[in-house]
């Protein structure tokens, strides 16, 4: 592996781009290159990893009880690109990619552009919205943003924690702080209890999933050693008097309960991050199983811009194996279309790793259906910070939705939501969710935000140290 520092370590062009150094990147960024091809690899963070791996190869942590083997093994991935011919650009981030295949990418304060023959997008998942009263109050953070500073930092939240919410990452998050010896004070768990009925069809194909003893052991490790609250229909966070926050909450027709917390911790399950493959103009499609929107792709991935391929949980939420295995069925399909093998021999390769893609994906509908967060909970409340970029609160959302506004590009030009420096990753959901409630339809009928370049703020500097050739001058005013 090359590892390039700044942007004129940067070629003009490369064979294949690939967005993103999860596992499903640099899978694909190193099948690619296994076959003769120029991979250019790029990630916002400063060592390989994505996600699931933050910081592997740097991490502080050397109990590898506290985060698992699922993660440790993260590292035979990063050894692997470590071993290849890639050229990796850390500490980057790509704010922009047309149909032309032109690609718009900052580092150290300076932007360049890039063309490839091939683009894979691996930019993985967001942490759904969760527009709770109090969300955006000292002391409340997402349980993701605590597991990055475990992985990443070797940091634990201390005093009393409390994670509120649904979704696998919740519970795998209060198991790695049981291992870390500081285990969360509580669990308020927002599964609804309906879900189960809805879940159980799938449960045969969750027996049969890789995830049946590993799931079962980490819940095992939680309810032994944390308080779990089930069935809370209702959830607020107050500032507290002598802590931090003070969750009131609700199971039911039940009196309202409170708890105490120096830290909380939220999670409602994970998303496509889909925001460059919207700028990019590829099409989204809505999931109704995962209540999410998604970039439309093959089995290769192919997105529905010729040349862009998605993989990983970008494309859909199914976890790392599967989105390491689908990132390897990008690298492959990127070397047949690029000449490097016919198809025969790309599907010859690819059919043990679709078998395994099988296997992992037995359990996943079991996983989608257990954990669909309530719509109750994906709705704002109205004093909640829907859009946190431009306070735009739920309340706002509900009067200006209630004018029968078609979908959230009409919101955005009413309110603003979504104008703002996270370009509507942390309310889009949110506020399409709030749009097809007050016109009684689904998502799907509603749409998303019609995203445009910059997906990411850059600077007027940056953009002012791009090289200026001729060509440059119309690509640099095409942008
Ligand atoms: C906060 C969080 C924590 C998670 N922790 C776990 C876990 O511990 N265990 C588990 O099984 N699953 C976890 N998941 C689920 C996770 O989605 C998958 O397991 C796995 O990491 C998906 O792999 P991926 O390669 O598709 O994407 P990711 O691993 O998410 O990698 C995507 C990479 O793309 C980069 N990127 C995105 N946009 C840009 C851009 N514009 N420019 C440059 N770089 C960009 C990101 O920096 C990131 O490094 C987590 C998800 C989230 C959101």
């Amino acid at each position: 592996m090359t590892r390039l520092e700044q942007v004129s370590d940067l070629q003009p062009s490369y064979d294949v781009v690939v967005v993103g150094a999860g596992p499903a990147g640099m899978a694909a960024a190193t099948e690619a290159a296994a076959h003769g091809l120029e991979v250019l690899l790029v990630d916002e963070a400063v060592s390989p990893g994505g996600q699931i791996f933050r910081a592997i190869t740097q991490t502080p942590l050397r109990n590898r009880e506290v985060l698992g083997e699922d993660y440790w093994r993260g590292r035979a991935a990063a050894d692997s690109l470590l071993a290849s011919g890639v050229h990796y650009l850390p500490g980057a981030t790509v704010w922009h990619l047309d149909a032309g295949l032109q690609f718009g990418l900052s580092v150290g304060g300076r932007a360049a552009a890039v063309t490839a023959r091939r683009a894979v997008l691996a930019t993985g998942a967001l942490e759904r919205p969760f527009p709770v009263k109090g969300w955006t109050l000292p002391g409340v953070m997402s349980a993701g943003a605590a597991q990055t500073l475990l992985k990443a930092s070797g940091m634990v939240p201390q005093g009393r924690v409390v994670l509120a919410g649904t979704g696998p990452l919740l519970w795998l998050l209060a198991s790695q702080l049981v291992a870390a010896g500081h285990p969360p004070t509580a669990i308020l768990d927002t599964t609804p209890t309906g879900n189960w009925r809805h879940a159980v069809r799938a449960f045969p194909g969750f027996l049969r999933s890789p995830y049946l003893a590993k799931g079962l052991r980490l819940l095992m490790r939680v309810r032994r050693a944390v308080r779990v609250v089930p069935g809370v229909t209702e959830l607020a966070i107050e500032p507290g008097a002598s802590c931090a926050a003070e969750l009131v909450f609700h199971r039911g027709m039940r009196p309202a309960e409170r708890m105490a917390a120096d830290h909380v911790l939220l999670h409602q399950g994970v998303t496509p991050n889909v925001n460059l493959a919207n700028a990019a103009g590829c099409a989204l499609e809505w999931s109704e199983l995962q209540a999410c929107f998604r970039p439309r792709s093959d089995a290769w991935g192919r997105s529905s811009i010729e040349g862009i391929a998605i993989t990983g949980d970008g494309s859909r939420i199914a976890g790392a194996e599967i989105a390491a295995l689908r990132g390897q069925l990008a690298g492959l399909d990127a070397a047949c279309e690029l000449g490097r093998m016919d198809a025969e021999a790309r599907d010859k390769l690819a059919a043990p790793i679709r078998a395994r893609i099988a296997t992992y994906d037995r359990g996943r509908e079991f996983l989608d259906r257990l954990y669909r967060p309530s719509d109750h909970f994906r709705l704002p409340h109205d004093e909640a910070l829907a859009c946190r970029c431009e306070e735009v609160t739920g309340r706002q959302l509900r009067e200006v939705a209630a004018l029968g506004v078609p979908g959230p590009n009409q919101m955005k030009s009413m309110l603003r939501c979504g104008m703002g420096p996270c370009q509507g990753r942390l309310c889009g959901l949110t506020v399409v969710e709030a749009v097809a409630a007050a016109r009684g339809v689904s998502p799907a009928d509603v749409g998303y935000y019609r995203l445009r370049s910059p997906v990411k703020p850059i600077t007027v500097a940056e953009i002012a140290s791009m090289p200026r050739k001729a060509s440059d001058e119309k690509a640099v005013l095409r942008v």
